[in-house]
């Protein structure tokens, strides 16, 4: 496990570590350096506990539990995990199935760091696997109506674990703090009294910012093409599945989602980064309280109605 901790000033504490497959920082504002520590350990605690209960990577998870026994039986699962598994059916009816949980069956066939991808006759055979209204969930308990069907929260369960993180700190008195799980990042006040300056990656060019927003009080999450890809053939292979192709999604290089909560904003920007900038930024334009960024796979900029782009003002 990394970790890191440095009190970036005299009452900022800014602790880092390695939790869910990313870099999770947490950076917070207190008078009282030994209880900031103690806020801030409970947060990756809370991060670890959400890890052990929805890896689909550890064999003893409700995931795991699920994907090895839900098409033979109804499996009781904690209300927790039920209620999660119920927003992530609500998003996929938002986005008109672009947002479906059950990807997973063709995304576990993939693995980035090796290059591996599924051949085009296995996914055609297990296209019909990929489908969120074959997930039914009854009293606690999930069952798939079909057989090979498996589920991963992966684009959804960071931007819980940071809601859960905020809602930890608030609980412990705190007022000001940043939470990020990689692309998913939720801001509890301002920064001293000015907001926070939180930049958005450039999704071709590493380690520069495509644009920066200020925010305080709000969440924001970016799903990203250059987060976990490879290329085959000068296509990218990359991890945002398309649950109508069985392959990578193609419309955009990235998509930000800013909203009160970031298991939504989660949600949504990989939902939209799948849609694309027309279908997308409609249906956060549909939305309260959403915007969004959209960077299409041309580099094109789009932005939601309730964001005014600086180039195209008013
Ligand atoms: P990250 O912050 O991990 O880059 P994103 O929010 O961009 O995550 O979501 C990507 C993750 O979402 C993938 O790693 C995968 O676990 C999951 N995922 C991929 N395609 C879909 C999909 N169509 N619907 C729901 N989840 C998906
Ligand atoms: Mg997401």
């Amino acid at each position: 496990m990394v970790c890191g901790i440095s009190q970036t000033s005299a009452n900022w504490l800014k602790q880092s570590q390695d939790v869910m497959g990313t870099r999770v920082n947490v950076e917070l504002w207190s008078e009282n350096p030994a209880s900031a520590r103690h806020c801030s350990d409970q947060v990756f605690a809370e991060m670890h506990r959400i890890d052990a209960l929805m890896s689909p990577y550890k064999p003893d998870s409700e995931i795991s539990a699920i994907n090895q026994q839900a098409s033979e039986k109804n499996v009781s699962v904690s209300t927790e995990l039920f209620n999660l598994l119920k927003q992530s059916i609500h998003f996929s009816e938002l986005s008109s199935g672009a947002f479906d949980i059950t990807f997973a069956s063709i995304g576990f066939q993939y693995d980035y760091r090796s290059h591996k991808k599924p051949n085009a006759q296995t996914i055609s055979q297990q296209l019909k696997t990929i489908n969120y209204k074959n997930l039914v969930l009854e009293n606690h308990t999930v069952k798939f109506a079909m057989q090979g069907m498996s589920i991963d929260l992966g684009g959804i369960a960071k931007g819980y674990a940071v809601d859960q993180a905020i809602e930890i700190l608030q609980q412990c008195g705190i007022q000001q703090a940043l939470v990020s799980a990689g692309g998913d990042s939720r801001i509890l006040g301002d920064k001293q009294g000015r907001p926070w300056i939180i930049g958005i990656q450039h999704p071709r060019k590493k380690q520069a910012i495509a644009l920066s927003i200020p925010l305080s009080n709000t969440a924001i999450s970016t799903s990203g093409d250059y987060e976990r890809f490879f290329l085959s053939n000068k296509k990218r292979i990359h991890h945002i599945i398309n649950p109508q192709t069985g392959k990578s999604a193609t419309k955009s290089w990235s998509a930000t989602v800013i909203g009160p909560d970031a298991t939504s904003t989660d949600a949504l920007s990989t939902s939209i980064f799948i849609l694309g900038a027309k279908k997308g930024l409609e249906l956060i334009n549909s939305l309260d309280n959403m915007d969004a960024i959209i960077i299409d796979s041309t580099g094109v900029v789009f932005y939601s109605s309730g964001l005014e782009s600086p180039a195209d003002p008013g």
